[in-house]
C-alpha cells in the first residue's frame, strides 16, 4: 500500500543458518520477527516496526517424486511464487495453474492459503518445513496440521509469528484441469472455443482476467483483495434474501454461504470513490488503492468506513485480508 513506518531492523535470509542466526539474536533482544514474502499483502502501521524484519529470500526446486498420475516438488519459501507456477505449467502440471499472477513468494501461500478461481494452495499442499522460533527447532507441519480454512492457517491464526516457512512441498498433477471454472474461466474459454483444457491456457485465461481487473501493485499501491469475502449461515442468506433477493451467494458445502464482499461493498455507492485518499477500485470493490493517502491513518478511516456502510446495510462484519503489521 506504499503507506506506514520503517522497521527498526531488516535483514535478508538465503538459508536456514541464516534464519537461525538472526531469530536467535533478535530473541537475545526481546525484539519480535516478523517475516515477509514479497509484501505486497501485508500492511503497516505509521510508527513502524519496533523489531526484525525478515526478508525470505530461500530458494530451491526439486522434484521429489515422479508418480504415474502426479509429482510432487518441494520448494523453498522464497522462490517468487509465479515463477514456481509458471514452472509448473510449462512441465504440463494442474493443480496451481489458477493462482497465476498472485503477487508474492511461495511461503506466503500456505499462510493465508491463497486461493482464486475455484483452486486453493491447501489442495495440493503436502507439508510446510518450518523453524520454530521459539523452540529454536525445525518442525514440518502436514496438512491436515496446518488447518487450512477459507484464507486461514494456524499461521496466521493460533501461531501467527511463531514459524519461519522455510519450504513447501506440493502435489501436482498430470492429469488435465476439471471444469466447471469460474465464470469468468469459462467465458474466456469460450470465446476461445477451447474444448479442451491444458495447465497453460487455463494459466493464459486468468493472467487475461486478472490483468484487466487488477490494478498491477507496482504502479497502483494495492494489497490485492483488501477484505475476505463473507461467510453467512443458511438463516442469514434466507434473512438476507428477503431484502436482497438478488444476492451472489455461493454454498460452502458445510451449510455456510459465502457472498462475494465486493459485492456488498458495491451496494453501499463507494466503489470508484475516493476516501480519505484511498480510492475503491471502480473494476472490483474489494481492491483499494492508495491513491493520495499519506498515512495508515487515512487507510484505516478508509476501511472503517467502508466496514461500517456494509455493515449498516447488511448487517454482516467483514475482515481485512492481509495481514497487519504493528
Ligand atoms: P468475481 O469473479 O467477481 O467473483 C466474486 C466472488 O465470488 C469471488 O471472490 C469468488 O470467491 C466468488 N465466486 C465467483 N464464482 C464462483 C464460483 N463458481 N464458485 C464459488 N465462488 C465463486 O471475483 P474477483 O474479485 O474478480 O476475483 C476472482 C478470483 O480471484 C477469486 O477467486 C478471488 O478470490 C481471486 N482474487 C484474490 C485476490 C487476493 O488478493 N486474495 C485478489 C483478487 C482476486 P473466492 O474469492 O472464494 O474465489
Amino acid at each position: 500500500m506504499q503507506l506506514g513506518g520503517n522497521a527498526r531492523f531488516f535483514a535478508v535470509v538465503q538459508n536456514l543458518s541464516e534464519v537461525r542466526d538472526l531469530c536467535l539474536r533478535a530473541k537475545a533482544k526481546q525484539l519480535p520477527i516478523f517475516v515477509l514474502g514479497g509484501g505486497s499483502n501485508t500492511v503497516v502501521h505509521d510508527e513502524g516496526f519496533n523489531g526484525v524484519i525478515l526478508k525470505n529470500e530461500l530458494t530451491g526446486f526439486e522434484v521429489k517424486n515422479q508418480g504415474e498420475f502426479d509429482t510432487t516438488i518441494r520448494v523453498g519459501a522464497g522462490e517468487i511464487w509465479d515463477n514456481f507456477v509458471k514452472r509448473t505449467v510449462d512441465m504440463g502440471l494442474t493443480g496451481i495453474e489458477a493462482l497465476s499472477v498472485i503477487p508474492g513468494c511461495v511461503g506466503g501461500a500456505p499462510v493465508q492459503n491463497v486461493g482464486a478461481y475455484g483452486q486453493e494452495v491447501s489442495e495440493t499442499i503436502i507439508s510446510v518445513e518450518t523453524y520454530d522460533t521459539i523452540t529454536d527447532t525445525l518442525a514440518t507441519f502436514t496438512n491436515e496440521e496446518c488447518k487450512f480454512g477459507y484464507r486461514e492457517s494456524i499461521f496466521r491464526s493460533s501461531e501467527l509469528g511463531r514459524y519461519v516457512i522455510l519450504a513447501v512441498t506440493f502435489k501436482l498433477y498430470k492429469t488435465p484441469p476439471q471444469p466447471p471454472f469460474y465464470k469468468a474461466v469459462q467465458d474466456y474459454l469460450d470465446e476461445r472455443s477451447i474444448t479442451a483444457y491444458t495447465p497453460q491456457q487455463i494459466r493464459d485465461a486468468v493472467i487475461a482476467i486478472r490483468t484487466d481487473k487488477l490494478p498491477d501493485p507496482t504502479i497502483q499501491p494495492n494489497a490485492g483483495s483488501f477484505f475476505k469475502n463473507a461467510i453467512v449461515d443458511d438463516w442469514q442468506l434466507t434473512e438476507l434474501k428477503k431484502n436482497y433477493p438478488d444476492i451472489p451467494n455461493y454454498d460452502m458445502g458445510d451449510g455456510s454461504f459465502k457472498i462475494p464482499t465486493g459485492w456488498l461493498i458495491e451496494q453501499t455507492g463507494v466503489k470508484g470513490t475516493v476516501l480519505h485518499g484511498i480510492r475503491v477500485h471502480d473494476k472490483n470493490a474489494l481492491v483499494l488503492i492508495n491513491e493520495s493517502a499519506g498515512t495508515y491513518a487515512n487507510l484505516a478511516a478508509a476501511r472503517q468506513e467502508i466496514i461500517t456502510a456494509v455493515r449498516a446495510k447488511f448487517n454482516i462484519s467483514i475482515e481485512q485480508e492481509p495481514l497487519e503489521l504493528k
